[in-house]
């Protein structure tokens, strides 16, 4: 609990978002529902959001922001949309969850086999319970255990998952948080990110035994930090040569850096195909839906049709589906070309600013979702990540925050657009720009 309102030097908070901060914190732990709201990284005081509408937020004191983090991804058409806002009214109208099939699911599981190499999809409420219930399926489907994953690479709170690598390549994990017992790491190996040599040694040592490697298909939890061209290739061919399958978590880039996610930058080109893709994040339209799919004869090993134990009450939730289609539906190239077109301009501005300034900085990116390092680049994994300056990073958050623009909490984060950003956002952006970067050179960003 490093930021109580009362102890924190930077009140810059308005009184009504303070004076809720001070309740949440009496009812609930660091005073947010997940950890990375509270601004722990950042300091200072948390903005409690009332509304948002296309870019913009506005938060309880009145004050309006520049939204570039979308709800950290789902909001690619910019809040409350209006057309999103019309299904979801009609589909409340008719009631919220029967707990039986419905044909949004069916819509919304034909849009996304449609653009996506997955042949089959499954429905459940949020990427954690995706990337969860894939990992079930491969071990199921394979008769096998271990499970291998980069370092840097966020799937939700996954027990496997929250693993960090063991003092070698080819040993077992530790787990990543207090809460997860050894017997749940053990069988999960953790290997630096776009390191060939990595996945050979643990394919050679241990691939009889490796039931799936996942991956974010371009990781953006660590901010964004591109696979090197022929990385996911080279995992999907290493995967299949062992029996392994290939998971590819599309959850943040899924329908956000293109139509078709990173799979339509590489694996639509190169011709190959993950085994299983998780998705989340944008096919919800900002409503808990997230899903996994993949192989036709991988994802028959689902109950019903297969043996595979894998359920949800809420699975497939008439609302959130509606938003999610009327969500993809309305996601054409244009909206992705207006994306990618925003990203640009800010992407050079931010980089220009820190430059100007003296700041170390590397923007990367990957199709329409970029992220600014504070550090020298380039950057291919998480040790890369951390050298990241955080205290720079905090006060260039803090200047863009008091400027009305609204950047993740956080120096690991992929900044996230929308197709309602218009010349007025964007502009309040750059201007935004010049005053931060001089923040972060003053608290020790200087190259
Ligand atoms: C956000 C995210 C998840 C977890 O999704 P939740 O809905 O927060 O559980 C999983 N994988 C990736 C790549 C993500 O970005």
């Amino acid at each position: 609990m490093s930021t109580t309102p009362e102890t924190d030097e930077r009140l810059d908070a308005g009184p009504h978002s303070r004076a809720l901060m001070q309740r949440a914190h009496a009812v609930t732990p660091g005073g947010v529902n997940s950890p990375v709201r509270a601004f722990n990284a950042v300091g200072g005081s948390p903005r409690f959001i009332r509304s948002a509408q296309g870019p913009w937020l506005t938060d309880v004191d009145g004050k309006r922001y520049v939204d570039l983090i979308c709800s950290w991804g789902p909001m690619l058409l910019g809040h409350a949309h209006p057309e999103v806002q019309a299904a979801v009214q009609a589909a409340v109208a008719r009631g919220t969850s029967y707990g039986t099939p419905t044909e949004p699911e069916v819509e919304l599981a034909e849009e996304i086999v449609a653009r996506t190499p997955v042949e089959k999809v499954r429905f459940v409420s949020s990427g954690t319970e995706a990337t969860m219930s894939a990992i079930r399926l491969a071990r199921g489907f394979t008769g096998r255990d271990v499970v291998v994953k980069f370092a840097g690479c966020y799937h939700g709170h996954v027990d496997a998952l929250l693993a960090s690598a063991g003092s070698g390549l080819v040993t077992f994990a530790l787990p990543g948080t207090p809460g997860v017992p050894a017997s749940s790491t053990e069988l999960t190996l953790v290997l630096p990110y776009n390191d060939r040599a990595a996945v050979e040694a643990v394919f050679a040592e241990h691939g009889d035994r490796i039931a799936c490697l996942v991956t974010e298909a371009a990781p953006g939890n660590m901010g964004v930090v591109p696979p090197e061209p022929g990385f996911n290739a080279f995992l999907a061919e290493t995967c299949a040569k062992h029996g392994a399958l290939f998971v590819s978590d599309e959850v943040m880039t899924g329908f956000r850096v293109t139509r078709e996610g990173q799979w339509g930058l590489d694996g639509k080109v190169e011709g190959w195909r993950p085994d299983l893709v998780t998705f989340g994040k944008v096919m919800g339209g900002g409503f808990p839906a997230a899903a996994f799919g993949g192989r036709a004869d991988v994802m028959g090993h689902l109950a019903p049709e297969g043996p595979v134990y894998q359920a949800g009450t809420l699975s497939g939730n008439p609302i959130a589906t509606t938003a999610g289609l009327t969500t993809l539906r309305l996601a054409t190239q244009e909206v992705y070309d207006h994306i990618g077109g925003a990203a640009d301009v800010l992407k050079q501005a931010a980089s220009e600013a820190l430059s100007a300034a003296g700041v170390a900085h590397t923007v990367q990116s990957t199709g329409t979702m970029f992220s600014v390092f504070l550090c020298d680049g380039p950057v291919r994994d998480f040790n890369d990540a951390s050298r990241t300056d955080a205290a720079a990073y905090a006060a260039f958050f803090h200047s863009m925050l008091d400027a009305g623009v609204y950047l993740p909490p956080s120096a690991y984060e992929a900044w996230f657009l929308s197709s309602a950003h218009d010349d007025e956002a964007v502009q309040t952006v750059l201007d935004a720009l010049p005053a931060a970067a001089r923040a972060a050179a003053a608290a020790g960003g200087a190259a």
